[in-house]
């Protein structure tokens, strides 16, 4: 092999050298389901990423619902932008950890692949709908996506990913059927995995906060209360001087995910550090999780997070196009339900034998894009 190509062994060799103790090496992976020979030159990971991203459940991200639905305007995130974002920040933490950056990719790019149309109401009803049929779970359904629904290769249905990927997205176990052996239950998941899980948390909490005051529902004075907000504005405004409203809110935004990465890698690196872990499996045995922020950061984080559960997310705007999802899903829920072989396509009904009637309609509604759910509501409503 000529030495101007870098191989996968090579690759492998390179993280060995290059990442902490305790993060997973993808030449340590414990494998797929189903047995697949190695690739030339990328790791198991950076596959699992590259499948995710050739997925057509990705693809349906970018007409699904994060906070605003798609007619309140083009500059708000969809979920595939949220996604997008999340994965970037998770890059910088796995990078700046030294934990394997293509792992913690392909987790954070997977894990929303799973939400129903409507952000989480879609999730709520779904899960009322399935009371009796084992109810619906958004990262169990993400799961399913994976390892079951996407229909790409010859000899194995779903994407066939690694287990630490699939362990990923799973995070703490499951207790209920699925097609396929879960990921063994662990204490805690990988730190790629937890990062990600924050990674997620601080793309939403800062893009929400951005999309809110474009959107008009938050503004300079309701975020006065915010400590962490009024704080990071102030040193912005000292920092960069007179600017324009426009400019003064994408700078705080930049310097407040800034503030609670940095203050994220510094905190857990401390306690990986304190926790004497040397491997990602003794990580994986621990009882809480070493990737957090710092108590102070965490609490000012929290008061954000309640701010905006309180100001944006139950705003009556907000909640007034929520209602009207929960209706739109729950009228097609029921009408599949009712007439399933009158309304659905025929691989949907084909599927009913095998995994019951429930699970194959709510397979469905759950993979449509918000525009294709509003569009099966008007043909069946007429
Ligand atoms: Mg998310």
């Amino acid at each position: 092999m000529s030495a101007a190509i870098r191989t996968r062994a090579d690759a492998e060799a390179e993280e060995r050298a290059r990442l902490a103790a305790w993060a997973q090496k993808s030449g340590d992976s414990r494998g797929r389901i189903y047995r697949e020979g190695e690739h030339a030159y990328r790791t198991a990971f950076a596959r699992d990423r590259d499948r995710v991203v050739h997925s057509r459940a990705f693809r349906r991200l970018e007409y699904k619902t994060q906070v605003f639905v798609p007619h309140e305007g083009d500059h708000y995130r969809n979920r595939l932008t949220h996604t997008l974002e999340g994965a970037q920040i998770a890059r910088t933490l796995a990078r700046a950890l030294r934990l394997n950056e293509d792992l913690a990719e392909a987790i954070a790019l997977a894990h929303d692949l799973g939400h129903p149309p409507f952000g989480h109401a879609g999730e709520r009803v779904l899960d009322e709908l399935l009371g009796e049929d084992g109810g619906f779970d958004h990262n169990r359904q993400t799961l399913r996506i994976v390892d079951w629904l996407e229909d790409r290769y010859p000899a194995f249905r779903g994407l066939n990913l690694s287990a630490e990927t699939r362990e990923g997205i799973l995070k703490h176990g499951a207790h209920w059927p699925h097609p396929v052996p879960l990921p063994k239950r662990l204490a805690s998941p990988s730190l790629e995995a937890q990062l990600a899980d924050h990674a997620d948390e601080i793309a939403y909490l800062n893009h929400d906060l951005d999309d809110g005051l474009r959107s008009g529902l938050l503004t300079d004075a309701l975020l006065d209360h915010v400590p962490i907000w009024r704080a990071t504005r102030a040193a912005v405004i000292t920092h960069i001087g007179a600017a324009s409203e426009a400019v003064l809110h994408a700078q705080t935004i930049v310097a407040l995910i800034n503030k609670l990465v940095t203050d994220l890698i510094d905190a857990s690196a401390k306690r990986i550090l304190a926790s004497g872990c040397q491997s990602a499996d003794a990580v994986r045995a621990l009882p809480e999780p070493l990737v957090a922020a710092s108590t102070e950061v965490a609490a000012e984080q929290a008061e954000l997070k309640r701010f905006l559960y309180e100001r944006l997310y139950h705003h009556p705007r907000v909640v007034a196009s929520v209602q009207q999802a929960e209706v739109t899903l729950g009228v097609l829920y029921r009408a599949y339900r009712h007439e399933p072989h009158k309304l659905l396509p025929p691989q949907v009904t084909a599927r009913f034998l095998e995994e019951g009637e429930a699970r194959a309609i709510a397979d469905y509604v759950a993979g449509m894009t918000d525009r294709f759910a509003l569009a099966e509501h008007e043909r069946i409503e007429g």
